[in-house]
């Protein structure tokens, strides 16, 4: 008698997350944060998408944060591998051409990314340890046995700090294991440090908000995103917050939504937030 054995399958499969939740986590925490970049703390209460401000944009316009994520994902997806000239070239139609952009405008340059840029080589003192290749370098976890130095590589394009290098290293790695489903305390827990200098992840879910500072220096941020995170419960909740902790708004929504997007599913942005977001095509085109 034959046996139908997919009756003894469970209903719903658990999706495996992919790049697709990531990269439209960061587009929106990116464009729900763009109008308030630079607002401090408590003067602001975001609740929904909103527009102009900081930089006079329509709703849903993200920003420099999800061009470069995107002319990353590009390249990666056309060449098959990373490709470091190549990245760079793209960067580079970004900067001096409004490729990769939501409404054909350039704006929010980081200072170490222009100069980066336009020179071909990653800045390397202490002072340029910004979020700017942090909030960029998400594709990467999706990246078939991709290596640490290629990682760091990739950050080094612009950002070539040791510090940077290493929080792009320890977020990817972050991501990676929520991808296999590894509960995000466990992964603050246990994962391998790059250094000292990010002890500090063991016991971020219970800092208390006044001690998270959410500026765009890169340990500020990462350590922002991550408290958001092990604060939140869902893909809205941990938008808002991010957005609310005020001054570098729009790359801690990046940085937050990326990864929130991976835990909760592209299926648990709010369809009201999507339907705003301009140039989807663009993004859809760039996913591998
Ligand atoms: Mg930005």
């Amino acid at each position: 008698m034959f046996e139908n054995k997919m009756q003894n399958l469970p209903i719903t499969m658990t999706k495996c997350p992919t790049m697709r939740d990531a990269i439209y986590g960061l587009a929106i925490g990116d464009a729900m944060g763009v109008p308030w970049e630079f607002t401090p703390r408590g003067s602001f209460c975001v609740t929904d998408m909103t527009g102009y401000g900081t930089y006079g944009q329509p709703a849903g316009t993200w920003s420099d944060d999800t061009a470069l994520t995107l002319a990353t994902c590009y390249s990666i997806k056309h060449r098959g591998c990373i490709d470091l000239a190549d990245i760079l070239n793209c960067f580079r139609n970004w900067l001096y051409k409004a490729q990769f952009t939501a409404t054909g405008e350039v704006f929010d340059v980081g200072s170490t990314t222009r100069i980066a840029i336009g020179r071909g080589e990653g800045e390397s003192d202490e002072q340029s340890n910004g979020n700017g290749s942090l909030m960029r370098i998400i594709p990467l976890a999706f990246v078939k046995d991709i290596k640490e130095q290629e990682i760091a590589a990739v950050s080094a394009l612009t950002h070539a700090h040791r510090l940077s290098t290493d929080a792009c290293i320890l977020y990817v790695n972050i991501a990676r294991q929520l991808i296999q489903k590894v509960p995000l305390q466990l992964i603050y827990r246990n994962i391998a440090l790059p250094s000292s200098d990010f002890e500090w992840i063991r016991s971020i879910d219970t800092w208390l908000e006044s001690e998270i500072k959410s500026s765009g220096y890169v340990l500020d941020t990462l350590q922002a995103s991550l408290w958001v995170l092990a604060n939140s419960d869902s893909f809205y909740e941990a938008i808002l917050k991010a957005v609310n902790l005020g001054d570098d708004t729009d790359t801690v929504g990046a940085v937050t939504g990326a990864l929130a997007g991976i835990i909760y599913g592209y299926q648990s942005i709010p369809e009201i937030w999507m339907s705003q977001l301009q140039n989807r095509d663009l993004i859809e085109e760039c996913l591998f």
